[in-house]
């Protein structure tokens, strides 16, 4: 794993004492030796994790954390606190700044390996997620991760598994304000309930009487729906082992008992507000992908859509020895349509246009918005004579129904000229297939339009 850290403290023996040991794990280090080229350094420079000093003269760690969570720039590079003391109020305001995680002075070398790797690994995620959002997208990512305000507002739906009655009900007076507590008793019926609810983040406790609690943790993790769910293990002193192997895991973030209130509420309200982050990344890639392959106009997909799937679709009919048919149809005399009725009823001949195509085929079928007013369908499984038939029915119905133009009030008559054309082994492509059905759309057109030629080869 090769990552870029920025050490920041304003004792260069600390410094060097970080690069070093950061250094013989081959990661990349960057150092600086004030908050202010701190910022600086992020705001340029490619910076995967931050170990932040908090004692530092003119700008402290705390108010650095805090810029750097608050500009959307910055937002997502995980912060690691180095605190000198091991004081629960340290932690606490540095986890109000927006801090990930805490490192505590001497820093342990486990403890700064098992850190630094867990939030590499997630910033490389959430990297993953940012530049497929952004570059597929002509909005700017921030733009859009700006509309988060509604989210935040909801109370955190947190799963509690833990066996020991007193220990529930001591977690769930901590947490009885700060989030939406459910609680499992059974580790494999929690497993299950984590896979089925709309939890936003696991507590799993380490004392169960006769389960590794590490199992329910790999379960979670190699499962589809719960992969990106945060997990907390709340653990004793002596169990650091168990810590490491956890981490390793893929858990997310652990607290040792005794519980402090605070530290856990925050350590909740981070994992929540990273999930959040990234549900939204990978909602808004979903939606790119979506709409870069959809017609905003019809809603069938586009050509880019038809251009990557046919050919899987063609292939896979030729290996099976499937039959397979598409068409191409072409409104007639549109742009008579469009000059008369203005552009707006040609959409919205289109629109109703493409809604009968959907209606008239199955759902296998692929229909796409070719360009302008042609359409194609991709048939698979459909021999020649079937394709034709479904030609000649949508043919028919569009110039039985006239299409009622609501911007004017009144129907038009339309008709459409259908291309036909099937595959036939062994000497096809996709080329030759589509040029048949494009020829034959032609001579659809030549000889009077409203009408249908099937090319059988
Ligand atoms: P033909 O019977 O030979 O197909 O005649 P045509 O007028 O339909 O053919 P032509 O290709 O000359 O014109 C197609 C017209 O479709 C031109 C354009 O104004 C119109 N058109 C293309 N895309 C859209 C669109 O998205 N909305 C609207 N309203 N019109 C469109
Ligand atoms: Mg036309
Ligand atoms: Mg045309």
């Amino acid at each position: 794993m090769t990552a870029r850290i920025l050490v920041v403290d304003d004792v260069p023996a600390n410094v060097k004492l970080l690069e070093i040991r950061l250094l013989a794990e081959y990661f990349e280090v960057l150092t600086a030796t004030s908050g202010q080229e701190a910022l600086e350094i992020c705001e340029h420079g490619k910076v995967d994790v931050v170990l932040l000093d908090v004692m530092m003269p003119g700008m402290d760690g705390f108010e650095v954390c805090r810029r750097l969570k608050a500009d959307p720039a910055t937002h997502h590079i995980p912060v690691v606190m180095v605190t000198a003391l091991d004081q629960a109020a340290d932690r606490v305001r540095g986890l109000e700044a927006g801090a990930d995680d805490f490192l505590t002075k001497p820093v342990g070398d486990l403890q700064l390996m098992t850190r630094v790797k867990s939030l590499v690994r997630l910033k490389m995620l959430t990297d993953e997620l940012r530049l497929r959002a952004s570059t597929t997208r002509n909005i700017g990512i921030e733009e859009l991760l700006d509309k988060r305000g509604t989210r935040a507002e909801e109370p955190a739906r947190v799963l509690l598994v833990d066996e020991k009655p007193s220990s529930v009900e001591r977690i769930r007076k901590m947490l009885r304000t700060a989030c939406e507590l459910q609680v499992e008793h059974d580790p494999q019926t929690g497993f299950f309930r984590a896979a089925e609810g709309e939890f936003e983040c696991v507590i799993v406790s380490s004392g169960f009487a006769d389960f590794d609690p590490l199992r329910l943790c790999s379960q979670m993790r190699s499962l589809d729906r719960t992969r990106f769910l945060p997990i907390i293990m709340i653990a004793d002193h002596g169990e650091e082992e168990r810590i490491v192997r956890a981490l390793e895991l893929g858990v997310n973030d652990y607290l040792m008992r005794p519980i402090d209130q605070q530290e856990m509420i925050a350590r909740l309200n981070t994992q929540v507000r990273r999930k959040r982050y990234n549900d939204e990344l990978r909602a808004s890639v979903a939606q790119t992908i979506e709409m870069a392959v959809t017609d905003g106009l019809t809603g069938l997909h586009n050509r880019r859509y038809l251009d990557s799937h046919l050919q899987t679709l063609f292939d896979r009919a030729l290996a099976r020895r499937r039959p397979l048919s598409v068409m191409i149809t072409d409104i007639d005399r549109f742009k008579p349509i469009n000059d008369t009725w203005g552009h707006d009823a040609g959409d919205e001949i289109l629109r109703e246009f493409a809604a009968r195509l959907r209606k008239n085929v199955r759902g296998i079928d692929l229909a796409c918005r070719f360009g302008g007013e042609e359409f194609v369908v991709v048939m698979p499984d459909t021999e020649h004579h079937v394709a034709e038939r479904v030609a000649e029915r949508i043919r028919a119905q569009i110039e039985d129904t006239p299409f009622a133009l609501k911007t004017e009030g009144r129907e038009i008559p339309v008709t459409v000229s259908v291309g036909v054309a099937s595959l036939t082994p062994p000497h096809d492509s996709v080329q030759t297939l589509m040029k048949r059905a494009d020829t034959a759309l032609y001579e659809a057109k030549t000889g009077g339009r409203n009408r249908v030629v099937a090319k059988a080869a």
